[in-house]
């Protein structure tokens, strides 16, 4: 019997056949058996099998005459049923599926749905190559018909067989067919080449071992015979002679034992598959209630979603308003706009920490922080934004103003009361709004943003201090003094 590489082989052979296979160690595989195949393997499903005797009964020993291999043998075989024709419809479901799982929270519809036809053509090759072992390996290649061009096949045998309808296809171009056969017949001869020459490098290192042991051997008795005398009745010359062509001939045979011989190698066609893959296409519109995005999804190709955020593949995603895909958990509705946007965006209210966005959000000119629409107030005094806490009472005129324009407990106004010159329009109005029992001799007054101070005197004392807000035109702090400025 040749001896086959029979591990490579039937990793090839289930490959081909679509069984799954595990190493477990370099001599030991789990081979999985789908359940359309257990039938015909005496109903087993999983099973270990090892290219090297053990003592565990639970694992097959395979040789190349196991039942196990001939039957696999026999499987392939069976397969190769020649040339097959026949036509595919990849739809659209799985990317349907997948984007409705992902984007839970949407409305998702399908549009433009279209087929696009490319004819394919596939072709495997059992490659035989022979050294010291004989190898054989199967391999699969891809033609696209309508492109004219060699693509990589890395198809799943069972998804690439899967609902094929048996068709003959009558409108192909036969000598077209004949040379796309020829190109990938060279395809094949230049892998089997390429798979020569890395056997050959492995080859190389054993073979360099096998002469090295060799001439080990010989420079040792070689030396042995320098030394002793001859027992054989020839000269020591003669002996040492002997021993130089021994040694030559055994290395000789290793080489031509580890030689590959092109001219050994044989590539045959075992199965040919003429395939007309229809493929759907379609636009696929998500909408919620934020936003909306439209993907072109292609039945052919998987597709996946990316958080728009971190680029991360694992959903669930939902669209934002400013319509963009994101993981649900990196979105967030502000407070104020109702939005539903990405967390680049968030910021919370320094008070209240509600979650609200860069547009909505209002900066405190004091702390810088963020404040929401309800924790924004403007200093009357400054008319700067500041958040709600931000406010300081001032004992005096009793007005809240920012902690800039009321550091301590007295405001900036306050602070600044200074004699007026003479009785501007805007003082006489503010006297006019005066009650009736308001009245001094003297006015002392400051101005600052939206207020006005306004303080009477009297002879000896102050006699009544009031607020004047200019955006209402209205008194809004009144307070009388009695005697020795006590307010009263
Ligand atoms: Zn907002
Ligand atoms: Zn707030
Ligand atoms: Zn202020
Ligand atoms: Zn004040």
């Amino acid at each position: 019997m040749e001896l086959y590489e029979l591990k490579p082989y039937i990793i090839e052979s289930c490959d081909y056949l679509g069984i799954d296979i595990k190493e477990i160690s370099s001599d030991i595989l789990l081979i999985q058996i789908p359940d359309n195949l257990k039938d015909e393997l005496n109903g087993i499903n999983n099973t270990k099998v090892s290219f090297v005797k053990t003592s565990d009964p639970n694992i097959t020993y395979l040789t190349f005459e196991s039942f196990f291999t001939q039957k696999i043998a026999q499987l392939v075989a069976d397969r190769n049923t020649g040339i097959g024709t026949g036509t595919k419809l990849l739809k659209l479901d799985a990317p349907t599926n997948y984007i409705k799982a992902q984007l839970p929270s949407c409305n998702i519809q399908l549009l433009d749905i279209s087929q696009e036809n490319t004819d394919y053509l596939f072709i495997w090759f059992k490659t035989t190559v022979r050294g010291n072992l004989v190898e054989e390996y199967l391999k699969g290649f891809k033609y696209n018909l309508k492109e004219d061009k060699v693509e990589t096949y890395n198809e799943d045998i069972n998804f690439l067989l899967e609902d094929i309808k048996d068709e003959l296809l009558l409108d192909v171009n036969e000598a077209h067919l004949d040379t796309v056969l020829r190109e990938m017949l060279s395809l094949a001869k230049e892998d089997a080449e390429i798979f020569i020459e890395k056997k050959k490098i492995e080859n190389k290192e054993i073979l360099d071992k096998e002469i090295k042991r060799i001439n080990d051997y010989y420079d040792m008795l070689y030396y042995e015979n320098q030394l002793a005398e001859s027992s054989k009745g020839v000269t020591p010359k003669e002996e040492l002679e002997l021993l130089q062509r021994e040694r030559e001939g055994l290395i000789s045979q290793q080489i031509h034992k580890y030689e590959y011989k092109s001219h050994d190698t044989t590539i045959e066609p075992i199965a040919i598959l003429m395939l007309r893959q229809t493929v759907e296409t379609a636009t696929v519109h998500a909408v919620n209630n934020y936003g909306q995005i439209s993907l072109h999804i292609n039945a052919e190709n998987t597709i996946s979603l990316e958080c728009a955020l971190t680029n991360d593949t694992n959903g669930p995603f939902t669209i934002t308003s400013d319509d963009m895909i994101v993981q649900v958990d990196n979105a967030f509705n502000c407070s104020e706009c109702n939005r539903l946007l990405d967390k680049s965006k968030e910021s919370s209210c320094k008070v209240c920490d509600q979650k609200i966005c860069n547009d909505c959000e209002e900066i405190s000119s004091l702390s810088r922080a963020s404040l929401c629409h309800d924790h924004t107030q403007r200093c009357q005094s400054c008319i700067e934004v500041v958040a709600s806490d931000e406010f300081h009472l001032c004992v005096n005129c009793n007005q809240f103003y920012c902690l800039k324009c009321n550091e301590s407990s007295l405001c900036s106004l306050c602070k600044s009361l200074q004699p007026i010159q003479g009785v501007t329009p805007q003082v006489n109005q503010i006297i006019n709004l005066l009650p009736n029992d308001f009245s001094a001799k003297k006015y002392e007054s400051s101005e600052k943003g939206n207020r006005v101070n306004l303080l009477g005197k009297g002879t000896l004392f102050k006699s009544f201090l009031i607020v004047f807000d200019k955006n209402t035109n209205t008194i809004i702090e009144k307070q009388k003094y009695g005697l020795f400025n006590k307010k009263k």
